[in-house]
C-alpha cells in the first residue's frame, strides 16, 4: 500500500516547499487545503466564498467545510502528502475515519520544528507565483529574475494574509488550535520531529530519511 503522510507545524515552517518536492519524488499526491481554498477563492466558488472572509483574517475555515472538500479530493487507493491539514482535533479524528473506512491509515506526521522568529522571517519574504502556485523567498530561494516566476514568467505576488498583523493571528490561531495534535500523533506513536530551521537541501535530505524514502 502506498504512504499516507500528514506534515504538521506552523505557517511558514517550510512544509508546501518540501510536500511539492517530495510528492514528485515519490509519485504521492499532494493535497494542501491552502492551495485547494485559494484556487476556490479565485474562481468565486461558493467553497471560496465562504472561506475567505476566515483566511483575511488568518483564522481556520469551519471543519465541516474542510472535511467536506477532503472528501471530494482524496484518491480511494491513498498515497496522499496532507500538508496543512489536519488543523484541528475534530479534523484529525474525520482523516482516521475516512482513511480507516478505506482500511488505511497514516503512515507518519512530521512536525516542521522551527522557532518563531524563523518563521516570521520567512513569511514577510515569502513570494508566490499567482498563475502557477510556485513559492519563492526574496532572501532565502529567489527567483532567477527578480520578482518574476522562474516556470512560467508571471510576476510574483505576496500573500494577502502573509502581513503582519494577520502573521500574528495566524501563529496564535496554530498555537490554540493546531499544536494540541503534537500530542494526538504523538500518542498514536506517528509522530516525527524534524528540525526545519535548517537550509532547505538539508531539511529535504533529513526529511528523506526520516520517512524512509
Ligand atoms: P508552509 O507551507 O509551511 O506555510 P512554505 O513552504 O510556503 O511554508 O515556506 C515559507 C517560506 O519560507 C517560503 O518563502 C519558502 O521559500 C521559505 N522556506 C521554506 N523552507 C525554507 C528553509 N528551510 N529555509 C529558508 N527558507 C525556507
Ligand atoms: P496555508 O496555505 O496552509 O497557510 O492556509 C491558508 C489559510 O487557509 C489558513 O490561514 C486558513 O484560513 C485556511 N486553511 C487552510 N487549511 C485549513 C484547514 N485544514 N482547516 C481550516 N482552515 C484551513
Amino acid at each position: 500500500m502506498r504512504k499516507n503522510l500528514v506534515f504538521l507545524g506552523p505557517p511558514g515552517a517550510g512544509k508546501g516547499t518540501q510536500a511539492k518536492r517530495l510528492a514528485q519524488e515519490l509519485g504521492l499526491m499532494h493535497i494542501s487545503t491552502g492551495d485547494i481554498l485559494r484556487e476556490a477563492v479565485k474562481k468565486g466558488t461558493p467553497l471560496g466564498k465562504k472561506a475567505k472572509e476566515y483566511m483575511d483574517k488568518g483564522e481556520l475555515v469551519p471543519d465541516d467545510l474542510i472535511v467536506a472538500l477532503i472528501e471530494e479530493v482524496m484518491p480511494p487507493e491513498g498515497g496522499v502528502i496532507f500538508d496543512g491539514f489536519p488543523r484541528t482535533i475534530a479534523q484529525a479524528e474525520a482523516l482516521d475515519e475516512m482513511l480507516s473506512k478505506k482500511g488505511m491509515g497514516i503512515d507518519a506526521v512530521v512536525l516542521f520544528d522551527v522557532p518563531d522568529e524563523v518563521v516570521v522571517e520567512r513569511l514577510s519574504g515569502r513570494r508566490v507565483c499567482p498563475s502557477c502556485g510556485a513559492v519563492y523567498h526574496i532572501k532565502f530561494n529567489p527567483p532567477e529574475n527578480d520578482e518574476v516566476c522562474d516556470r512560467c514568467g508571471t510576476k510574483l505576488i505576496q500573500r494577502d494574509d502573509d502581513r503582519e498583523e494577520v502573521v500574528r493571528n495566524r501563529l496564535e490561531v496554530y498555537r490554540r488550535q493546531t499544536e494540541p495534535l503534537i500530542e494526538y500523533y504523538e500518542r498514536k506513536g506517528i509522530l516525527i520531529r524534524l528540525d526545519a530551521s535548517k537550509e532547505i537541501e538539508e531539511v529535504y535530505q533529513e526529511l528523506k530519511k526520516v520517512v524512509g524514502a
